[in-house]
């Protein structure tokens, strides 16, 4: 049995480091906003190469605080990519503001910056692209496209944590960047986890009162905010794994290698397309399965774990039924969605059950 992740294993490698800081915090006596959240935020804002890092309670709260922060609600727009984790979608209608799909280049699943150009209207005051599966979107035009506009770019780092577009670090290339930590993301928390990174003072400080009830002097609240504070146990927990993140993402970076490698000609499938300026953080192997029920049997029959990121895209879920959409729709996400496989990956699945997953597919051809 070839699980699709084992989260265990990331543990165990770490299991003196992630005792010692949980023994530390559980000793303090300091639970919720303390040092070694302090300490993590300037360590990941360090890593990532921005000014600041301000820790939340989870993504979606990164992302929608950022939003709130920015005063984007009602009667606003938000571009959103097609393809994405529904968790993009949910933060834009939490703050109010209605997402505006926009499809992806097909070859990447990330965003289009031609067709964000042309799904600008006068609401619309934000860009919210996402580095889907841990590989950067193409940030360069969709900043000139805002600069050119006057609008907010907020990266959703979900699930590139690590990852650099033209050399420059994710979460370090728009007005902000939305960090998830959540247990599966390649650097992930024992339970849910977020951080905004970001150079703007003025917003670092807003959600730093945002996240805190709105108040920054204790019992003294200066707008209505929410609880969603990053907490001691998981900072520590983090600070226990930042050091190893880039160790784990070359072994990721060497399976995706291998992998690229031995299905080169496998014709049940097509590798994914990595643009020349992108260094990916391999959050997710993903391929293309015209005929995927044939593969995903094969893989079956192997006992290797697979899933479909995602299979039901966002403007199709019932959540989003309000906004009238239907199949046809966003055509490109919706062949993503019929065709996407991810394959497993991670930093401690050994290179023998790479070979298992490798010789299930060779079988097909
Ligand atoms: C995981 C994820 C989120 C949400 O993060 P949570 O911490 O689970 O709230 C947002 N966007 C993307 C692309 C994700 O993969």
């Amino acid at each position: 049995m070839i699980p699709f992740l084992d989260l265990r294993a990331a543990y165990l490698e770490l299991k003196e480091e992630i005792d010692a800081a949980m023994g530390r915090v559980a000793a303090s006596g300091w639970y919720v906003l303390g040092a070694e959240v302090a300490a993590f935020e300037q360590e990941f804002a360090a890593y990532c190469g921005t000014k600041h890092c301000v820790g939340v309670a989870n993504g979606l709260e990164a992302l929608e605080l950022v939003l709130r922060a920015w005063d984007i609600g009602a009667g606003d727009e938000v571009i959103v990519p097609s393809s994405t984790y529904i968790a993009t979608w949910l933060a834009v209608s939490a703050s109010g503001a209605r997402p505006v799909p926009v499809e992806p280049d097909v070859r990447t699943a990330n965003l289009d910056p031609e067709r964000v150009a042309a799904a600008l209207t006068a609401r619309t005051k934000a860009i919210l692209p996402v580095h889907l599966y841990g590989q950067p979107a193409d940030m360069d035009p969709i900043m000139e496209l805002a600069a050119r506009h006057g609008l907010k770019v907020l990266e959703d780092v979900a699930q590139a944590q690590g990852a650099r577009y033209k050399g420059r670090r994710t979460g370090a290339l728009a007005h902000a960047g939305a960090f998830s930590f959540f247990p599966t993301k390649n650097i992930g928390a024992l339970g849910d986890a977020g951080a905004v990174t970001t150079d703007d003072d003025r917003l670092a400080d807003r959600l730093r009162t945002l996240r805190n009830y709105g108040s920054k002097v204790k019992y003294v609240n200066i707008e209505a905010g929410v609880n969603s504070r990053l907490d001691e146990l998981q900072a520590a927990i983090l600070r226990a794994k930042l050091p190893v993140l880039d160790a784990w993402n070359d072994r990721r970076r060497a399976l995706a290698a291998y992998y690229r490698d031995r299905l080169a000609g496998v014709d049940v499938i097509e590798l994914p397309y990595v643009p020349q300026w992108a260094d990916p953080a391999w959050h997710l192997f993903t391929v293309r399965a015209p005929d995927r029920r044939r593969v995903t049997e094969a893989l079956d029959a192997a006992k290797v774990g697979w899933l479909i990121h995602y299979p039901i895209p966002p403007h199709l879920q019932q959540a989003y039924a309000s906004l009238g959409m239907g199949r046809g729709d966003q055509p490109l996400a919706e062949q993503i969605a019929e065709t996407i496989l991810s394959l497993p990956i991670s930093p401690h699945m050994p290179t023998a059950h790479v070979d298992t997953v490798v010789n299930a597919l060779r079988g097909l051809t």
